[in-house]
């Protein structure tokens, strides 16, 4: 069975990674944008983009070729993601779910046919995947929440319990499913499981959430007397809170990245905004209020480029990553969050238009700032790490894996 410390990946060269993005940029700017309103008001799940981004290669950076990935590091990751979440941001979800919290998930803590099984098909867009750790009764403290378990019955375990706001799971194939096998443990009475979503027991019912659009699908989920084989657990049992946190690092660097894209979205859109739009006779943009806007959105997200791709680095050099991760989560989900506000305001009352993506754009720039840990969840874990009260890295042996 493989664990964290497998070697790093190498990281591609500045060549590669500048055509990387181009190629994910022209992408989103002539077959993703051009369809979003259309692919909104049907509310089907867009396998076919799923697919296509597979087929380019945008899920694959952080795995070997013999898995069919191409071995371009976490900072060929980080690029992609940021570029789909600037295209639209829920596109970019696939970025956690086909290209590193599931598939990453599954290559270091599975077993090598569970790997051969699901890897290539996750980051080809062919097989769909999802992550679901959090419960109705909270995300922020996953352990005190959890009320899932999984008993051991023969080669078994039987799994009952539910959870919520899983994104993707109504159309999964496959869902990594976090349950308690002791509920008397703290930490090490959670275990993990690779769970197929054709199992008995599993159903998973769509969450409607209007503002948030639909192309990011989530659910809550039912697992009624689930039997999964006890083959199917990633990690050993009472490893699964460990599992849990693997998988959080890579997902703060994505969610950080999709942050930064969207930053640069709502930059983009107020810079073309502000030179077209006109009162009092003049351009907005030579309003001092609109510059002041302009000028700290563009320094911001200079700054969290800079963070979101320091820990990417760092992932790329198997260096433990943890507090960079959580910091470039935490400072990018800001960044965004204050570049979103700021271009709802200067776009007026045509922020509000379905025509135009900017109210969707506020809306994921909160949510970036909720999921993979809360902004809160982040500020107390870079303070405990600052006071030396709770390093960060407690958890994690080396994080570069690929
Ligand atoms: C659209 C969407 C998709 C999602 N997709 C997934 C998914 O695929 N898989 C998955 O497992 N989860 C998913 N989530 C869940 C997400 O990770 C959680 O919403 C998040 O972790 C927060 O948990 P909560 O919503 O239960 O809030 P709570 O934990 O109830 O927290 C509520 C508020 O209290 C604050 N808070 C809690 N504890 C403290 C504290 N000690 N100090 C200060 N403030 C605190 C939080 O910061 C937050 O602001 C998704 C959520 C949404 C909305």
């Amino acid at each position: 069975m493989n664990d964290e410390s497998s070697s790093p990946t190498s990281p591609a060269s500045a060549e590669e990674l500048a055509a990387l993005r181009d190629v994910i940029r022209k992408f989103g700017r002539e077959t993703i944008r051009p369809q979003i309103f259309a692919l909104e008001e049907t509310g089907e799940f867009p396998r076919e983009l799923y697919q296509e981004l597979g087929a380019l290669g945008a899920f694959g950076c952080i795995f070997p070729e013999d898995q069919g990935g191409s071995n371009m590091g976490f900072e060929a990751l980080a690029l992609v993601a940021e570029e789909l979440a600037y295209a639209y941001p829920p596109i970019s979800a696939a970025m956690n779910l086909q290209a590193a919290t599931v598939p990453l998930t599954i290559k270091n803590w599975g077993r090598p046919d569970q790997v051969d099984k699901y890897v290539p098909g996750l980051i080809a867009g062919q097989v769909l995947g999802s992550n679901a750790m959090t419960e109705p009764d909270g995300g922020t403290d996953l352990l005190g929440a959890m009320r899932t378990t999984a008993v051991k019955d023969g080669d078994d375990y039987i799994i009952n319990g539910s959870k919520m706001w899983i994104t993707n799971a109504n159309v999964a194939d496959v869902v990594i499913v976090f349950c308690k096998t002791d509920t008397s443990a703290k930490h090490k009475g959670v275990s993990a499981f690779l769970v197929d979503t054709k199992t008995p027991g599993f159903e998973a019912s769509r969450v409607k959430c209007r503002v948030l659009g639909s192309l990011m699908p989530t659910n809550s989920l039912t697992f009624t007397d689930m039997r999964v084989p006890a083959d199917r657990m990633l990690g050993n049992e009472g490893e699964g809170f460990k599992v849990a946190m693997n998988a959080m690092d890579f997902g703060r660097l994505v969610v950080a990245s999709r942050s930064l894209g969207l930053a640069r979205a709502c930059l983009d859109a107020s810079v073309e905004y502000a030179d077209l739009r006109t009162a009092f006779g003049e351009k907005i943009g030579s309003f001092q209020m609109i510059k002041h806007q302009i000028a700290d959105m563009t320094a911001e997200v200079a700054a969290a480029t800079e963070l979101v791709y320091k820990a990417a680095r760092m992932f790329d050099s198997g260096t433990v990553a943890t507090r960079e991760a959580a910091i470039a989560k935490y400072f990018a989900g800001e960044v965004c969050n204050r570049a979103a506000q700021a271009t709802t305001e200067i776009f007026g009352g045509y922020a509000f238009s379905d025509e135009l993506p900017i109210s969707i754009y506020l809306n994921y720039a909160k949510l970036w700032q909720t999921g993979e840990g809360s902004a809160n969840l982040q500020r107390i874990l870079i303070a405990d790490d600052a006071l030396g009260w709770k390093p960060m890295d407690r958890h994690r042996k080396a994080t570069a894996n690929a």
